[in-house]
């Protein structure tokens, strides 16, 4: 086999011994790498203010998975509305796998938190401390002498601190943040659990961001597995123009006054630049790989060698491969159509069914095991047990409820009037008592309103069980 088709056979982090082989990448510059820092300024304020900002009350964005409570652009979802929370999911992964059929990955080098973080914020701090590739690899091999401890130690207490800041916003998305900075101001020995559970996040995030790197891309995120069945040859994605980076007798060593098109040889000048600044360690000249985060570094290396040798820009680009070679365009193919069509779909359905939720919901269940009661005066009695879920910040006072469907009344064990606590779940027992020549059969449906004052905030069924007899 040629030794250029041995990226085939093992990713680009794997060494031939079959080791980890450490990256180092060289620093980026150029015109994408500066539009990439200020799209991650912008999402880094939004990753870090989210859980701190309110909507109504509402914190904007918190996945309470432990309590099953999340709240998303300060929309406040329940267990009881967990269709609600599961459509918008469905929605978001359609959103991104649209996204990447016409666009490739572009989501992860733009707006993936792992990227943003490891490019734009660890690497940083690493070519602040280690400097750039050369002083990186140079550091690396030399021995342990005061400079590289010095260096080592500083580095890794940044990346510590950073990661207990990361754990601390992760926790506050997980649990609240109100609930973080009651905790936070109450001491960490009063909540010695989540004080243990911040330190796991710490210790996971530094993992991640100080070894791991772009082994969570290449081997852990099951979001760039599926490359595979959603890019096809129309997909824009970052590529290299083999057509002309190869020519007619392949990519030659730049030389000085050499007419290049008269030879034959492609532009590429095989100067490895773009092999050196790429974060995964991949040669984007072998086409597209699972490890190519679109993360653009390459362009930028790419479009500054061309630069110099006076060659025209856009040698690696975002193009598909049909753009590539044939010149074809970008087109809306059936399958953007598909899915554009689904999406337009569960977004309808989504705003809908928000429009339609109420503010309190109420559910009312017979009491299971019970059977109907009779009582003096041809009267049937069934017990229940209600469910009231106040989802507003806002308590609900004067609660009570009225029959709309049949004569008779409902009485509650404890009081017949009561209030329901902001964001709480208020419950109990009722009787409903009907009687039996206003019922239509041995199970009627029953009409109940919920009411806060004289105002119907609320409607609900239950069923009503009567004896055969008493038909
Ligand atoms: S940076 Fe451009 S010219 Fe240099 S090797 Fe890569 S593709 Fe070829
Ligand atoms: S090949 Fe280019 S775009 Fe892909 S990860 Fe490497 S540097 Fe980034």
């Amino acid at each position: 086999m040629a030794m250029d088709e041995n990226f085939r056979d093992s990713i680009g982090t794997i060494n031939e011994e079959g080791k980890r082989a450490w990256i180092f990448p060289k620093k980026p510059s150029g015109r994408f790498y500066e539009y990439r820092k200020w799209v991650s300024y912008a999402l880094l304020l939004f990753l870090f203010a989210s859980p701190f900002i309110k909507v109504n009350g509402h914190q904007f964005l918190m996945f309470n998975v432990l309590e099953r409570r999340f709240n998303i652009f300060g929309l406040p979802f329940w267990p009881q509305d967990f269709h609600l929370f599961v459509i918008s999911m469905i929605s978001g992964v359609i959103f991104v796998a649209l996204f990447t059929v016409a666009f490739g990955r572009i989501f992860c080098g733009w707006m993936c938190p792992q990227t943003i973080f490891m490019e734009m914020v660890f690497r940083r701090i690493e070519y602040w401390i280690d400097g750039d590739r050369g002083a990186q690899i140079r550091l690396d091999r030399q021995a342990w002498n005061g400079e590289k401890i010095r260096k080592r130690v500083l580095k890794w207490s940044v990346f510590f601190v950073i990661s207990f800041i990361i754990a601390n916003v992760f926790l506050a998305y997980l649990i609240g943040s109100d609930r973080l900075i009651r905790y936070i101001t109450d001491g960490p020995l009063q909540h010695i659990s989540t004080l243990v559970s911040l330190l796991i996040f710490t210790a996971v995030f530094y993992f991640v961001f100080a070894w791991f790197r772009e082994q969570v891309c290449i081997i852990a995120c099951p979001y760039g597995r599926m490359q595979g069945v959603l890019l096809d040859n129309k997909s824009v994605v970052v590529a290299y123009d083999h057509k002309r980076g190869e020519g007619e007798s392949g990519r030659k060593k730049f030389r000085k006054n050499e007419d290049r098109e008269a030879l034959g040889h492609g532009d590429c000048i095989d100067c490895f630049q773009c092999v050196n600044v790429c974060p995964t360690g991949i040669d984007i000249r072998n086409g597209t790989q699972l490890e190519c985060v679109n993360c653009t570094a390459c362009i930028d290396e790419c479009d500054a060698i061309m630069e110099k040798v006076n060659l025209p820009k856009g040698l690696i680009r975002y193009a598909s491969e049909d753009n590539i070679e044939k010149k074809a365009k970008f087109t809306f193919t059936p399958r953007l159509k598909g899915y554009t069509a689904v999406l337009t779909i569960l977004i309808g359905v989504l705003v809908g069914m928000l429009f339609l939720r109420n503010d309190l919901e109420a559910n009312i269940l017979r009491l299971p095991g019970q059977l109907y009661e009779r009582k003096a005066g041809n009267i049937i009695s069934n017990v229940y047990t209600y469910k009231l879920v106040n989802k507003t910040t806002k308590d609900v006072a004067d609660v009570s409820f009225e029959l709309l469907s049949h004569p008779g009344t409902i009485s509650l064990v404890t009081h017949e009037h009561f209030t329901v606590l902001a964001e709480e779940l208020a419950e109990g027992t009722l009787f409903i008592e009907i009687n039996n020549a206003a019922l239509n059969g041995d199970k009627d449906k029953l009409r109940i309103g919920v009411y806060s004052g004289d105002q119907l905030i609320e409607t609900t069924t239950a069923a009503f069980l009567a004896p055969r007899s008493y038909k």
